[in-house]
């Protein structure tokens, strides 16, 4: 992906920028700038042309970027409560399939018990969870919740 990160240390502290001298001292499109607007990216206030000051813009793009390069360590998912890698209470950890050969694992945080997710290559389970047990458990639980019912109806049926 040609993710284009926009360097925070071409913009200049002391000075207001519109979107259009925004977007062309970042190298990214006006959108993208309308974007970071969108994200949280506060303007110095709302009488059109819309301004943001420099440090402000500093402060937004540094933040974003950490956030973004912050990679989950092995043996960890990502918990969206916490906002930081956490390891799956009791090492246990579940594998949900989405599609042949990927899926989801899916585990509880040992810090505050939030469910986290974390996308994962079939073939790449051991080495993103080493030393955790994973189940497989989606598949099992729809196999046994599916055959229950249709029990009940035939022994309904046969009686
Ligand atoms: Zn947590």
């Amino acid at each position: 992906m040609p993710a284009r990160r926009a360097n925070p240390n071409r913009v200049k502290q002391h000075r207001s920028y519109s979107v259009d001298e925004l977007a062309r001292c970042c190298d990214v499109h006006k959108n993208t700038v309308r974007n970071w607007q969108r994200n949280g990216l506060k303007p110095i206030d709302t009488i059109r042309p819309i301004l943001f000051h420099g440090a402000a813009v500093r402060d937004f793009l540094t933040r974003r970027n950490s956030s973004r390069k912050r990679p989950c360590p092995p043996g960890n998912l990502y918990c969206f409560r916490c906002r930081c890698p956490r390891r799956p209470a009791l090492g246990m950890v579940d594998f949900v399939p989405m599609r042949p050969g990927s899926g989801n694992l899916r585990a509880l945080c040992e810090s505050c018990e939030a469910i986290m997710h974390r996308r994962v290559r079939e073939a790449d389970i051991a080495k993103v969870m080493p030393g955790c047990a994973v189940q497989f458990a989606e598949g099992r639980a729809s196999l046994s919740g599916q055959a229950d019912p249709s029990l009940d109806c035939d022994s309904e049926r046969l009686g």
